[in-house]
């Protein structure tokens, strides 16, 4: 078995930023010369997640608008009342969507479907750098 890693570095706006990891992710699996396995795509950090969705106008208000109403950013937290950095929030929602994603690769191809991007999404209420862990695993 291979392992390797790459790091991918974004500087995120804060709060309800969506990046397509897509691009860089494919770069990642195609450096690392693994044809058949598995990458993972993890976002260090508690206030940031990793998901997929289709990369398309809607959708990037719609899953914002639907976060809002579950876990609202403007209700005061447990957390915020320890730290006072406000940011409970975007613990809850990171929390809730985790941190990682695993796609398939199978002969040189991450295996999505024509509309699944994979995104990062940042919830925290400033401006944050992130480096992304894509480590390639197989053959
Ligand atoms: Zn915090």
């Amino acid at each position: 078995m291979t392992t390797k890693a790459f790091g991918i570095k974004i500087s995120t706006k804060g709060d309800k930023d969506i990046i397509d990891l897509t691009p860089k992710v494919a770069e990642s699996v195609a450096q690392s010369e693994i044809r058949d396995g598995m990458a993972l795509v993890f976002v260090p950090g508690s206030t940031a997640a990793i998901t997929t969705i289709e990369y398309e106008p809607g959708l990037l208000q719609d899953l914002p608008e639907f976060l809002e109403k579950t876990i609202p950013a403007g209700k005061s937290y447990h957390h915020d009342q320890t730290w006072g950095d406000g940011n409970g929030y975007a613990h809850l929602r990171s929390a809730l969507i985790g941190a990682s994603f695993t796609c398939p690769l199978i002969a040189g191809r991450l295996i999505l479907g024509t509309w699944q991007q994979i995104v990062l999404l940042e919830f925290d209420n400033r401006v944050r750098h992130r480096e992304i862990v894509v480590q390639v695993i197989g053959d």
